[in-house]
């Protein structure tokens, strides 16, 4: 028997999209959640430890579905990488993951890091070596020759190639597999909307990921792109800046996931050249910023199923900023408590990790964050945590 721990007193928001619960409890065993209830029905607490939250909020930690936890949020990230050595580049993953844990993020999925960074980050995590949020780890993404984010990925043409470049991933550690279904705002000489690995290609890497019981993630902005990853067989869809009425069809046909990041691009309008951001940077994405939030908007009113992710590690989108996303998919037309859901326990759907995070019910592992309001009232409360907790243990 491990020791116990009683948490008592908080409004309970547990993922799941209902009403919150005032005068909560629940207790903490051995990394996992034990018993929910309501303080009224709580029996004898024996010799439990009692943590009184009276006043607080407590919601599940918050999952981040895009991350590129070895890129630093500077003006020229790819710049930043290609200079460097890979193992200064590993400690900047380091000091990251503690970034995004003391922000609330207590569990991501890293899409695209060079040189097999992210699996060692990963399992040094899940070795107790580093402190941080687990997460899921794509490695190199796949793009075409040239194609977004090559500088970082694996480049391969054709489908043989394609196929060859996913087993490659698969075999070196891969949770899942990252591919480039179109160009992108931050490498020089794609466009956005334009398609860059056919759905061939597409469709071969799908298949092995499937075979392998992985999933897959597709950086797509441009509406041919974003048919073609779909229609490859794609779990998810990240950024979806040119939705049209029949690919969100589509998405909603298949049951795509999308994962908006729309800090990504408002961070590098925001902060500009004079920041050190690539002129060709922000000339994109002020192209493409008014799209993004429209097909956003126009996805969630249809019914698709969005996750979380802000891209950290782009320009200026810092790896403790999260809560800026929840606050963009809200001004954007999502309802608050849709946004929070949409952090925890659709993060956790997406990731596959369902059956043990993203909602606070027994059986699941205790990450989860205690906030001084309500989340519902005051999405800012996301920015000043009272405290963090990862498998039962206070790490802020
Ligand atoms: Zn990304």
């Amino acid at each position: 028997m491990g020791k116990k721990t009683l948490y008592k007193g908080f409004t309970l928001i547990d993922g799941n999209g209902g009403a919150p619960q005032e005068n909560s409890y629940f207790v903490v065993e051995d990394k996992r959640i034990t018993k929910v209830g309501k303080v009224e029905d709580l029996q004898a607490t024996g010799n439990m430890e009692v943590v009184d939250l009276t006043r607080k909020y407590v919601m599940p930690g918050l999952i981040n579905a895009h991350v590129h936890i070895t890129l630093e949020p500077v003006g020229d990230p790819f710049g930043l990488i290609n200079r460097e050595s890979t193992a200064k580049t590993a400690v900047r993953g380091v000091v990251n993951l503690k970034k995004h844990l003391q922000a609330g993020t207590t569990f991501f999925r890293d899409l695209g890091a060079p040189a097999g960074i992210d699996f060692a980050l990963r399992d040094a995590v899940n070795e107790g070596l580093i402190e941080g949020p687990q997460f899921l780890a794509a490695g190199k993404c796949i793009s075409m020759t040239g194609g977004h984010g090559w500088s970082i990925g694996r480049e391969a043409d054709g489908v043989d190639e394609v196929r060859k470049a996913a087993r490659e991933q698969l075999k070196a550690g891969a949770d899942l597999l990252k591919i480039m279904a179109t160009g992108g705002v931050t490498t020089p000489g794609v466009e956005p909307g334009s398609p860059q690995l056919t759905l061939e290609e597409m469709k071969a890497a799908v298949e092995e990921a499937h075979k392998a019981g992985k999933k897959t993630a597709s950086h797509a902005q441009g509406t041919q792109g974003i048919k073609n990853a779909i229609l490859a067989g794609i779990d998810s869809i990240e950024h979806g800046i040119f939705l049209d009425d029949e690919t969100i069809e589509l998405m909603l046909e298949h049951d795509v996931y999308l994962v908006p990041t729309l800090v990504a691009p408002y961070f590098i309008v925001e902060y500009g050249i004079e920041a050190g951001i690539p002129q060709y940077a922000v000339d994109k994405a002020k192209a493409v910023m008014d799209a993004h939030a429209e097909s956003f908007t126009k996805a969630y009113k249809a019914g698709v199923k969005i996750a979380m992710g802000t891209d950290a590690g782009t320009p200026f989108n810092f790896h403790d900023g999260a809560p800026h996303e929840l606050k963009l998919m809200v001004q954007a037309g999502m309802s608050p408590m849709d946004a929070l859901v949409s952090s925890t326990k659709a993060g956790a759907d997406l990731l596959g990790i369902l059956d043990d995070y993203g909602t606070l019910e027994e059986g699941k592992f205790a990450d989860f964050l205690v906030l001084n309001e309500n989340p519902l009232d005051n999405l800012d409360t996301l920015l000043n945590l009272h405290s963090v907790y990862k498998l039962g243990k206070k790490v802020k």
